[in-house]
């Protein structure tokens, strides 16, 4: 896909603030407030797909997109749609729509062209089922730019004629084989149907079943074709590094890191960041928890730079916090460990990075810590590498102690072998006339433990974050399994209740539709749905006790297969 990084030592080919030019945001083409605000955000480089993707989409053409969270997809088409908008808006009407399959990815991806477009002045609504109709009436009545929205909610505002796709100059398709399989292959068709047969229309979908090629072969005009991981066949150059992952959510990364490095203990480690905030973010932290780190992005000097690689170098420092760009280049002797504090964007810079170790013969060790929704990116890192990258689980407390306790055990083995130890001689002997000897070295052992490894603050143990996001093995028609689909899932631990739904099989209502209502509009992913029974004229649908209420509100503000039905807990027969 993009030529590897150069990797040689003093890069000559780069901007003052040590952009590689071929590489650099303002290559693309984009608006002046579009790069202000990436520079806010301290993205130093477009990732390979935004790189593909900008360029034809800034041009007006279709593009179908095989990638998966964790590229840099969203920036991918928000860049240009945000770009695009300015010429195309006049009026009140939006300008473009993303469809997406559920309401977290609503409000995440919204978010986001919200940062991108604020000097622009975009006005952007999410919108999806769950959330009170009134706001977003008031809020597409004033005027709106871009609508972030789940189909069915999207289906709803059309039919009330009060989402208007008249004016639409994009609408992009995020997560489309998500979209499918939660069976809302007829809500989005109704509304492509509504929008003008101008507009440039762009699909991604993580994976590329014929569903989706159908799909795209009926909406595309001539797309421009993009996959990440496919051409870039790098398994020679992958070096022999352990490779390992551990899947652990936003919040509990810091300390995920900590843990990791303490039961690892590095020489020298270098973490990689995707942005020169988080870079200068986590370098506080670590520093905070105690580890001796050093920030590396594109914003330093080049005196600062090298302060920063001699403190390395020197053994003053054990961890270098960094940018892909800002440590390109590098080549540090004392470097062990490659941490990637995200996935990376693309299988060649993950290449890239792990490269920094395991060179000439040295061990290394490549360490990833991936969110739940990344584990498709890891997966596809491993295609294209052939190499394995093993999931391993966070260190425990108990873990954490034992490693504590061997490290202590060390000191006094090396201290027993190397050390002069007559002078303390006296202490012992004087003691042994009031204590047992064993007495004696156990509490000289806690002293030594004391010293050697202080208690950590850090005593909650770290919750191992479940693998979300598009799962192995579905079936790709969106069908599940017939009409009850108890028999071949995993029964659901914990308490789950039904949630009867008046409409059934005579109301057309399938699996997937009962399952599409309510992932988009509600929080719910499909795996946390249980059976589902449709007998004539209801159904039941089997969901954890917790999320029971929003459920039942989501699906009594959505319509399935057009009707609104009545919804509520099942008394166990009344009404059948
Ligand atoms: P996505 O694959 O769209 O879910 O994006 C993954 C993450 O990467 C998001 O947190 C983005 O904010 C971040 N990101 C996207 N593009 C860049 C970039 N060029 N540089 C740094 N971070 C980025």
């Amino acid at each position: 896909m993009s030529s590897a990084p150069a990797q040689h030592d003093a890069p000559t080919d780069t901007t003052p603030d040590g952009t590689d030019e071929a590489h650099a945001f303002t290559e693309l083409g984009l608006r002046a407030e579009l790069l202000g605000a990436l520079a806010a955000l301290g993205y130093e480089e477009p990732t390979p797909i935004q790189r593909e993707a900008i360029p034809p989409l800034l041009d007006g053409r279709d593009l179908l997109g095989q990638a998966a969270t964790g590229t840099g997809k969203t920036a991918a088409f928000a860049l240009p749609l945000l770009h695009r908008m300015v010429a195309h808006r006049d009026g009140g009407d939006p300008v473009a729509l993303v469809l997406v399959p559920t309401r977290e990815l609503a409000v995440q991806v919204s978010e986001a062209f919200h940062r991108y477009g604020k000097d622009l002045g975009a006005r952007v609504l999410p919108i999806y089922g769950g959330q009170p109709i009134g706001r977003q009436l008031r809020a597409l009545d004033s005027g709106v730019d871009v609508v972030v929205a789940t189909p069915g909610r999207a289906l709803d505002h059309i039919a009330r004629g009060t989402l208007r796709l008249g004016g639409l100059a994009t609408v992009v398709l995020d997560e489309a084989d998500e979209m499918l399989d939660m069976g809302f292959a007829e809500d989005i068709e109704a509304i492509l149907e509504h929008a003008p047969a101008q507009r440039q229309t762009v699909l991604f979908s993580a994976t590329m079943p014929s569903r989706i090629d159908g799909m795209a072969r009926q909406h595309l005009r001539e797309p421009v074709r993009i996959e990440i991981g496919r051409e870039q066949q790098v398994a020679g150059a992958a070096p022999r590094v352990r490779q390992s992952a551990y899947i652990v959510t936003r919040a509990h990364k810091p300390a995920a890191l900590g843990r990791v490095l303490d039961v690892e203990s590095p020489t020298a480690a270098i973490v990689f960041c995707r942005s020169r905030e988080e870079v200068d973010r986590l370098t506080e932290t670590m520093n905070g928890r105690g580890y001796r780190s050093e920030a590396l992005h594109g914003g330093m000097s080049q005196e600062q730079r090298d302060r920063v690689m001699g403190r390395l170098r020197a053994g003053t420092a054990d961890l270098l916090v960094a940018t892909d760009v800002a440590a390109r280049g590098l080549d540090v002797e004392q470097l062990t460990h490659v941490v990637n504090y995200d996935v990376p964007s693309a299988p060649e810079s993950y290449v890239h990075r792990i490269g920094r170790v395991g060179r000439a013969g040295r061990e290394g060790v490549a360490i990833t810590l991936a969110e739940p929704r990344e584990h498709r990116m890891l997966k596809t890192i491993e295609r294209v590498t052939g190499q394995r990258i093993t999931i391993d689980k966070i260190p425990t407390v108990a873990d954490m102690r034992t490693r504590r306790l061997e490290l202590t055990q060390a000191a006094l083995r090396e201290s027993l072998l190397e050390d002069d130890l007559d002078p303390y001689r006296v202490i012992v002997e004087t003691l042994t006339d009031e204590f047992d000897l064993m007495e004696v070295a156990l509490a000289a052992v806690k002293l030594a433990h004391e010293v050697t490894s202080p208690g950590s603050d850090d005593e909650e143990e770290i919750p191992q974050a479940p693998v979300r996001g598009p799962r192995e093995g579905r079936p790709e028609s969106g069908g599940r399994g017939g009409d009850r689909r108890g028999g071949g899932r995993p029964r659901m631990g914990g308490n789950t209740v039904q949630v009867f739904v008046g409409l059934g099989r005579r109301a057309g209502v399938r699996p997937q539709d009962l399952v599409g209502a309510i992932t988009g509009e509600t929080g719910i992913r499909g795996r946390d749905i249980g059976s589902i029974e449709i007998a004539d004229r209801f159904s039941l649908v089997e969901v954890p006790q917790g999320v029971a209420d929003e459920v039942i509100s989501g699906l009594r503000s959505s319509t399935i297969k057009g009707r609104k039905a009545t919804v509520r807990r099942d008394r166990g027969g009344d009404e059948r």
